[in-house]
């Protein structure tokens, strides 16, 4: 079976989950119901469309406007993912060849209406084929505290329960405790199955700076910084050669961890640094994914991330369990050229674009003299406060003088 990672690289291109995606889509890889509410621009439509892709069978997606069904079909087209609806706009050929193809297992996703869904007509057609998951798009239109009731979707608890053990995903950007509460009653999501996002990690302070001995600034930080931590390295060979450096002093255990080690000893790393207080993890990006450790204390980067995206889902395993956390990052000014030198040599033409503002992006929050968060929070499409107070640039503002420093160092790579 093809993995969601492995699918959002190749069907999608993207680099990396964005909050809490990761966790929404396990879960339904797990066959399990869940309510997820994401801001808007999050990335709600992914949820399903990985999972649809991963697993056999087709998905159903009860979404509430014609508009908004053709808009998703054109994009999953873009994508290349086999897509129709079934909607009363359809022409009687059109409904034809959506039902053939819906027969012979060639779509990954069937968009329906609320009405159509609930009725006994569908509910047969359903039964008939293989069914990956079904989500609710919009699902705040379940609940009569929500701020767009819909009746018909009060309609669609019989054919969730002919489905039997077909995951449940629900999706909404809109919804307050209340309606969260019916939306999961309405639908038969048990209560575990709630995940809301908010891209902020108010608990997590990012420090950025300039590499200058990253060894020696890491084996600082390590001796100040309490608790279990990963350090992000960009090669297997630096994580093995760092790994060691900074284990040498003994006072805690580091590891190395990269896809190129022994599956054996990857699980044994993996399972201690689980199990660990205060453990280091000397890790390329391998490390992470679906890895249970609420209370990693830490997370250093050691060179540059390969995006926001990435940096973020990085940073983001650090304080899952709320408590205070650090995000080191240490970046040089060969990272920024070895980066554009690979865009413009090694990217093809239509994706050279894409990778360069993602660069830019990057170059963006490591030179800023204002607040880090607010530039994260920014990129996820959310209205931060311009100061947060929990980064090193709000906790310490660097002088002008030194803003201009950085800038121009950027600016000469
Ligand atoms: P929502 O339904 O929450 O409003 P969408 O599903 O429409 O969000 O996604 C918003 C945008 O974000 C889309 O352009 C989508 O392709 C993009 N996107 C979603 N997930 C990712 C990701 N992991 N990395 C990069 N872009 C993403
Ligand atoms: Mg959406």
């Amino acid at each position: 079976m093809v993995s969601p990672l492995d699918i959002l690289h190749d069907t999608f291109g993207f680099p990396a989950f964005r909050g809490v995606q990761e966790d929404v889509i396990g879960r339904v890889m797990d066959g399990c119901h869940t309510l997820a509410v994401m801001p808007t621009g999050a990335g709600k439509s992914l949820c399903y469309q990985v999972p649809a892709l991963a697993r056999e069978g087709t998905a159903i997606v009860i979404s509430p406007l014609i508009a908004l069904m053709h808009d998703q079909i054109r994009s999953a087209d873009a994508f290349g993912i086999r897509a129709a609806s079934l909607t009363s706009a359809d022409s009687d050929a059109d409904r034809q060849q959506t039902l053939q193809r819906l027969k012979a297992g060639e779509l990954d996703l069937l968009y329906v209406a609320p009405e159509r869904a609930s009725s006994g007509h569908f509910r047969e057609l359903a039964s008939r084929i293989k069914l990956s998951l079904v989500a609710v798009d919009e699902a705040h239109c379940v609940s009569e505290w929500g701020h767009d009731f819909r009746p018909d979707y009060r309609l669609l608890r019989p054919l969730l329960d002919s489905f039997g053990n077909v995951p449940r995903l629900a999706l909404t950007a809109t919804a307050d405790r209340q309606t969260r509460a019916d939306i999961l009653v309405q639908l038969g999501i048990p209560e575990d199955g709630l995940i809301v996002a908010g891209f902020d990690r108010p608990n997590i302070r990012y420090h950025i700076r300039p590499r200058d001995g990253v060894s020696t600034q890491l084996k600082g930080l390590l001796a100040e910084q309490e608790g279990a931590g990963i350090v992000y390295v960009p090669s297997r060979d630096k994580a093995e050669r760092l790994a060691e450096q900074l284990g040498q002093n003994g006072r805690r255990r580091v590891l190395p961890y990269h896809a190129g080690l022994d599956p054996q000893v990857r699980v044994r790393n993996q399972a201690a640094f689980v199990k660990s207080e205060d453990m280091v993890m000397v890790a390329t990006i391998a490390f992470g994914m679906g890895i249970d450790k609420p209370d990693v204390r830490f997370v250093a980067h050691a060179g540059l991330p390969k995006s926001i995206e990435a940096y973020y889902q990085e940073t983001g395993r650090a304080g899952r369990d709320g408590d205070p956390a650090e995000a080191w990052l240490f970046w040089g000014a060969e990272d920024f050229s070895r980066a554009r030198r690979r865009i413009e040599t090694e990217v093809p033409d239509d994706r050279r674009g894409g990778e360069r503002q993602r660069l830019n992006s990057l170059a963006a929050l490591v030179e800023t003299a204002d607040c880090r968060r607010a530039i994260l929070l920014h990129h996820f499409g959310e209205d931060p406060p311009a100061r947060c107070g929990n980064c090193d640039n709000c906790l310490a503002p660097p002088s002008t003088v030194d803003g201009t420093e950085t800038a121009r160092k950027l600016l000469s790579a």
